[in-house]
């Protein structure tokens, strides 16, 4: 028996790293999933690998309302109800604030921060409207609360999921409905090779989690698992850190990594 038999869950940025790992561990607990992703090649690939009937596709822009609305939507009209929303989608960027452009700014905030609002909105109006509780995570991140060099965009919009969290776990808990987040620490996808791929950073942040290693997309889906499942049942407005102990000492220092003076 599975910890999310009969659940079915909404999974943003499911075709890649850390949202295509939360996919398969939710459908290894016998949850149905909905992936949403502007990547349709690879949400194709993950429906063929995990088959249709547990896996569902759609394709979304999270920034965009209607079609947030439209993957939600489809939850209902595919699986019949909706249960757990995982909203993953996220986007960094490296620049000093003095040459951030106002189009990065705001396409790191615009995806990252507004995109999870535009999720946790549609997603809160359906699973208040059936009745039956649910639980939201949120993906933010270590950085959430360690400042970066490079990342202003990227740790203010993560910072603004942490305390959306728990605003939104103080509004929906009268519906029974949980909000909690997941701030991963380094962790190995296709969205941080090129950083690990600079010589010497990973094994920077390495010196500076007292566990020693990153983290693999496994390692974060199986604190999902928890925060969807009944085992976290009196967890709500919490962000857990997930990053090897890395939150209690300091971030590398990247302006030397990217050979900024
Ligand atoms: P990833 O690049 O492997 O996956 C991100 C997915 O999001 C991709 O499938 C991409 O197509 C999708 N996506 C991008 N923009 C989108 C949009 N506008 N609408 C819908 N989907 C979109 O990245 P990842 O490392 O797995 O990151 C997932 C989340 O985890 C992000 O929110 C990221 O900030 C967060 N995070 C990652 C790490 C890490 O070290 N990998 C650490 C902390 C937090």
């Amino acid at each position: 028996m599975g910890k999310l038999d009969g659940k079915v869950a909404i999974v943003t940025g499911g075709a890649s790293g850390i949202g295509k790992g939360t996919v398969e561990a939710f459908v290894a607990e016998g949850a149905r999933v909905i992936v949403g992703d502007v990547d349709s090649d690879g949400i194709g690939a993950l429906m063929a690998k995990l088959g249709h009937n547990q896996v569902d596709g759609s394709e979304v822009d999270v920034r965009d309302e209607a079609a947030v609305q439209r993957m939600v939507d489809q939850a209902f009209r595919r699986f019949g109800r909706l249960d757990i929303a995982f909203n993953n989608a996220g986007v960094g960027g490296f620049s000093p604030i003095q040459a951030y452009s106002l189009e990065d700014w705001d396409r790191v905030l615009g995806i990252s921060l507004t995109g999870t609002f535009l999720c946790i909105k549609h997603q809160a109006a359906r699973l208040i409207a059936q009745g039956q509780g649910g639980s939201i995570i949120n993906v933010a991140s270590l950085n959430a609360i360690q400042p970066t060099e490079g990342f202003a965009a990227y740790c203010s919009a993560k910072a603004g999921v942490a305390m959306l969290t728990k605003v939104a776990a103080l509004e929906l808990g009268r519906h029974k409905i949980r909000v909690n987040g997941i701030g991963p620490g380094l962790v190995h996808t296709p969205a941080t090779a090129g950083m690990t791929a600079l010589p010497g950073l990973e094994d920077a942040f390495i010196h500076e989690a007292p566990l020693g290693r990153a983290g693999e997309p496994e390692d974060v889906a199986k604190l999902a698992v928890y925060l969807a499942s009944e085992d976290s049942s009196l967890m709500t407005g919490q962000t857990l850190y997930i990053d090897g102990g890395a939150s209690l000492k300091k971030y590398p220092e990247l302006f030397g990594f990217f050979g900024v003076s």
